[in-house]
């Protein structure tokens, strides 16, 4: 079940589009921004349902 949502990349501040997997849960995984493509750390929640609640995008450069 993959949900589409926007967030805004940590690094250059570009709202970009990405597709995330609700059925794995919530999860954590780094997926390059497409506009400046520096690695963005994702951080998804999703409850028992499968809902998509929220992403949040940090840098991964520390
Ligand atoms: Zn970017």
């Amino acid at each position: 079940m993959l949900e589409i949502t926007r967030i805004d990349c940590p690094y250059c501040g570009e709202n970009i589009e990405i597709s995330v997997d609700c059925s794995a849960g919530s999860e954590q995984y780094v997926e390059d921004c497409p506009v400046c493509c520096q690695p963005i750390e994702m951080s998804t929640e999703v409850d028992g349902d499968g809902t998509l609640l929220g992403v949040t995008a940090s840098r991964n450069d520390e």
